[in-house]
């Protein structure tokens, strides 16, 4: 099978892969309004349109369950004898454009420079039901053998996939016998190989509220007597992390790193050298975590973490008055090791913020977002030796694997109702995408490269069985 070459990608893909970057398709999580705003759904309908023509053989439908995201699924039946279903998975919605882009650029109108387009939602994760679809059409096309596929794309994945169970119960029978899940969401440490992700932190978000007072009082009348909330809500968070080192004090959140994620940490960095390091803009002076590049890895995918991402109750700075405030609320992000379960997580979080607040002050709070990590099970023989193959043919060197420091709640979501099923988690996102940032960035060559690896996969997964197992 020929593979395809960026000509074709970007004669055939690109035009409706940049329209769809103009749609401001925001993830419910940061547009209450999305039913009424209607992006979610023009991004539906538009990705529908274009697989349908890119691949006439297709059930391609629109999905709406009451109430929740849209979910878009083509379905192309098997041209070889049944042997069950290949789910390829990506996602419609997109983060917010989170600040000012850079001079030149704009979220929702891409800019291309190169062989790199830049627009919010196109790398994470736009490119992936334009990958999926064009791999399935050049099998199509040439004739070549192919499985059963069902190409997913969800709408909810930014805001922990809330409505993907509902959907994956709603499309049992659409997705019968999955076999082989192939993820179009994840990343890439460099552009010069196909990068398998191994395993991927969880995820747990806690709303913690401090109250103190009825309302806001003259802080001149008010501190030094009443209690600052902020100040209480300092003293709770030491009880999560250490304030000096950034070490997360609860156990339960922690897990046992496998020897063998220890290994693969070091061979990266032997190979690469400070990787972490190298994709953080950090200012001059800054020192980061982690005693070594290998730690820092680990760190970025084993280690439990705190951000704040979120704060309320205070008002701007340039409207800040002198006033003792009522109340201090804090979105606190806890990722975590895989094989956390996020909602004993939660529980111990809750457990510790509760119990016996400091001066009696009021402490309220909810989880708001949770996602379960995962580790990748092991690959049967014919994936790991056509992954080799499809990375040396598209890139010119072996696949890489490594784990990745995000959430993708779907993998796990999957591998509990398909046990036995083999993953392959891939993506664009490689240095310098910056995905949730400001300046996303797709490479056009990689998606090349992805979408033919996945034309390789696809059609490998039809020979499985006569290889020795
Ligand atoms: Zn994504």
């Amino acid at each position: 099978m020929p593979p395809l070459n960026l000509d074709d990608f970007e004669r055939r893909a690109l035009p409706t892969l940049l329209e769809y970057a103009t749609i401001p398709c925001l993830s419910p999580s940061f547009d209450e309004a999305w039913e009424a705003n209607g992006h979610l759904n023009r991004a539906a309908d538009l990705l529908a349109d274009w697989t349908s023509a890119t691949l006439p053989s297709a059930a391609v439908r629109v999905h709406h369950l009451t109430g929740r995201t849209p979910v878009v699924t083509a379905t192309i039946e098997a041209t070889t004898p049944d042997e069950g279903t290949v789910v390829i998975y990506g996602h419609l919605d997109k983060q917010p454009p989170l600040g000012e882009w850079s001079e030149g650029l704009d979220p929702f109108r891409p800019v291309r420079r190169g062989d790199r387009v830049y627009a919010r939602g196109i790398a994470d994760d736009g490119y992936a039901a334009f990958s999926a679809a064009m791999a399935v059409a050049s099998l199509v096309e040439a004739g070549v053998g192919h499985p059963r596929v069902v190409i997913l794309i969800e709408a909810s994945e930014e805001s922990g996939s809330e409505d993907l169970e509902a959907y994956l119960d709603y499309l049992v029978d659409e997705l019968a016998d999955v076999q082989l899940l192939i993820c179009l969401d994840s990343g890439a440490l460099s552009y010069d190989r196909l990068w398998v992700t191994t395993s991927l932190r969880g995820l747990v978000n806690t709303e913690v509220t401090v109250s103190v007072l009825e309302r806001g009082l003259h802080s001149g009348s008010a501190s030094g007597v009443v209690p600052s909330s902020f100040r209480i809500l300092r003293e709770l968070l030491e009880r999560i992390e250490d304030a000096t080192t950034g070490h997360v004090r609860l156990a339960s959140l922690h897990a046992a790193i496998p020897p063998e994620v220890r290994d693969a940490a070091r061979a990266t960095t032997d190979e690469f050298g400070d990787v972490i390091a190298n994709e953080m803009p950090t200012l001059e002076g800054v020192r980061l975590m982690g005693d070594s590049p290998a730690e820092r890895v680990l760190r970025q995918t084993w280690y439990p973490a705190l951000s704040v991402i979120g704060l309320g109750g205070a008002p701007a700075p340039a409207i800040a008055g002198n006033v003792l405030r009522p109340f201090t609320t804090a979105v606190l992000s806890m990722r975590l090791p895989p094989p956390v379960d996020p909602n004993v997580a939660f529980e111990a979080i809750a457990a510790v913020l509760l119990d016996e607040p400091p001066a009696g002050a009021k402490v309220t709070l909810r989880a708001t977002n949770t996602a379960q990590g995962w580790v990748s099970p092991p690959l049967a023989p014919w994936l790991a030796t056509t992954l080799d193959r499809a990375s040396r043919e598209q890139f010119g060197a072996p696949a890489g694997f490594t784990g990745e420091g995000g959430s993708i709640p779907f993998l796990a979501s999957l591998g509990q109702r398909y046990p036995g099923v083999q993953f392959v988690a891939t993506g664009t996102l490689g240095p310098d995408s910056n995905a949730h940032g400001i300046d996303e960035m797709l490479d056009l060559p990689t998606a090349l490269r992805v979408t033919n690896a996945v034309a390789t996969l696809l059609e490998a997964f039809t020979h499985r069985t006569e290889e020795p197992r």
